[in-house]
C-alpha cells in the first residue's frame, strides 16, 4: 500500500525560516512561487538574464533574482524549468553555488532518474510533483483547495527531506487534495510511460484512427470530427468521476454491448506486447537517451513531426468547428500561435 499524507501530517515549519529559490515562471513555476509566498513562506524566483517573466513576477510581489543569485540566496532550490534544459542550468548555475545541507527540489524525476543531474552527497533531494498541470495548481490554490501531488525523496543526508516536501506540497495547497508518497524511479517510469502509450500516444493515435477510418470510407469528416474527437471529453469526464463503471452506466446499452465487445478487437494482445515493449524501453532508459540525443541535436525529429501532424486533415477540419463553439476559453479553441 502506498502512503498518503493531508493537512495534519504535514507541517509547513519545516520551511518557515528557510529561503526558497523557484527557478523558472513558466506552468509550475508560477503556480509554487506565487502559492507558497500566499502560504507565508520567503520565496524568490529565479529567471534568465532578460527573461520576459520577470516583470510579471515582480508585479505579483515576487522577489526576483538570476538563477545563480537564487540558487547561491536560497536553502531550498525547486528546479522548474523544462526538463530537458535542466542539466545544462545545473552545471552552470546551480551546482557552483550549492552549500552542504542545502535542498534540491524537482517536480518530475527524469533528471536525477536518468542521472543527468547527480548533486554531492551532503545535498538533500525531494520531488514535489503536482499531478496536474500548472495553472490549476494556481486556481484550485486561489479557491481554497488543492490538486493532488506525489512526493518522494532521492537523498536524505539531513534526515528530515520527507518532513520538508510534505511542507513543500502543503504550502503550494497539495495537501488539502493528498500526497502520495512515491520514490523517483516509479513516478519517472510510470509518468513517461502514461504519457507514451495511453495519454498522449495512445489516445491521439486511436482518434486519428477512428477519425481517417470514418473519411476514408465516406463521412463527412466534420461528423467524424465529432464522433472520434469531441465527444471524447465527455467518456473522459465519465471516467474522471466514477471510474470505467460510470462511463458504462450512462451511455446507452447499444453502445455499453458495442463497447465491449468490440474494444478489446483495437486494443488487441499485440498492442499489449508493445505496449510492454514501450515501458521497457522506459525502465532500460532507452527513450531517455534517445530523447536526450534529440534535444542535443536541437530537436529536429519533433519539429518534422510536429509539422506532419499539423498538416493533417483532422486538424484543419478541427479548426474550422472550433471557430464555432462559442463556450471554448478563449472563445475559439485553437492553439496559440
Ligand atoms: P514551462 O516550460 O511552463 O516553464 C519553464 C520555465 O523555465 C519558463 O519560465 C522558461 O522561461 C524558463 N526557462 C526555460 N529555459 C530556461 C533556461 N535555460 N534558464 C532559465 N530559465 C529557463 O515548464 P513546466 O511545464 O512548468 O515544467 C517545469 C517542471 O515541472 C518540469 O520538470 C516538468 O516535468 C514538471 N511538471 C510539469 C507539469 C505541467 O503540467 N506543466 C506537471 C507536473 C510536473
Ligand atoms: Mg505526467
Amino acid at each position: 500500500m502506498i502512503n498518503m499524507y493531508y493537512e495534519q501530517e504535514s507541517d509547513l515549519s519545516y520551511l518557515r525560516g528557510r529561503q526558497l529559490a523557484v527557478l523558472g515562471y513558466g506552468s509550475q513555476g508560477h503556480a509554487h512561487a506565487l502559492n507558497l509566498h500566499e502560504s507565508g513562506l520567503e520565496v524568490c524566483v529565479g529567471l534568465r538574464e532578460g527573461s520576459k517573466s520577470r516583470g510579471a513576477a515582480e508585479k505579483a510581489g515576487l522577489a526576483v533574482k538570476t538563477v545563480a543569485e537564487a540558487s547561491a540566496w536560497a536553502h531550498v532550490i525547486m528546479v522548474l524549468l523544462p526538463d530537458q534544459h535542466q542539466k545544462a542550468v545545473y552545471d552552470q548555475d546551480i551546482a557552483p553555488h550549492l552549500k552542504s545541507g542545502n535542498t534540491l527540489a524537482f517536480a518530475h524525476g527524469f533528471n536525477i532518474h536518468y542521472g543527468q543531474i547527480a548533486p554531492p552527497e551532503d545535498i538533500n533531494v525531494m520531488m514535489i510533483a503536482p499531478k496536474s498541470p500548472g495553472h490549476l495548481v494556481r486556481r484550485t490554490y486561489q479557491e481554497g483547495q488543492g490538486v493532488p501531488c506525489l512526493v518522494a525523496v532521492h537523498q536524505d543526508p539531513a534526515g528530515n527531506t520527507m518532513q520538508l516536501a510534505l511542507a513543500w506540497a502543503k504550502g503550494i495547497g497539495g495537501a488539502k487534495a493528498g500526497v502520495i508518497e512515491t520514490n523517483f524511479k516509479d513516478e519517472t517510469e510510470t509518468d513517461l510511460f502514461g504519457e507514451q502509450a495511453v495519454l498522449c500516444g495512445g489516445s491521439e493515435e486511436l482518434i486519428r484512427a477512428g477519425f481517417e477510418t470514418l473519411v476514408e470510407a465516406g463521412y463527412p469528416p466534420e461528423l467524424a470530427y465529432f464522433e472520434c474527437l469531441h465527444e471524447l471529453k465527455l467518456i473522459v469526464d465519465l471516467y474522471y468521476e466514477g471510474g470505467l463503471a460510470r462511463m458504462n452506466y450512462s451511455v446507452s446499452d447499444t453502445a455499453e454491448y458495442g463497447g465491449m465487445t468490440r474494444g478489446s478487437r483495437i486494443i488487441t494482445k499485440q498492442t499489449r506486447q508493445e505496449m510492454k515493449q514501450i515501458l521497457k524501453e522506459v525502465q532500460e532508459g532507452s527513450f531517455a537517451r534517445e530523447w536526450i540525443r534529440e534535444n542535443e541535436a536541437g530537436q529536429p525529429e519533433l519539429e518534422r513531426l510536429r509539422k506532419e501532424y499539423q498538416n493533417s486533415q483532422i486538424e484543419k477540419v478541427g479548426a474550422r468547428l472550433r471557430k464555432m463553439m462559442s463556450w471554448l476559453p478563449g472563445g475559439s479553441g485553437n492553439v496559440p500561435a
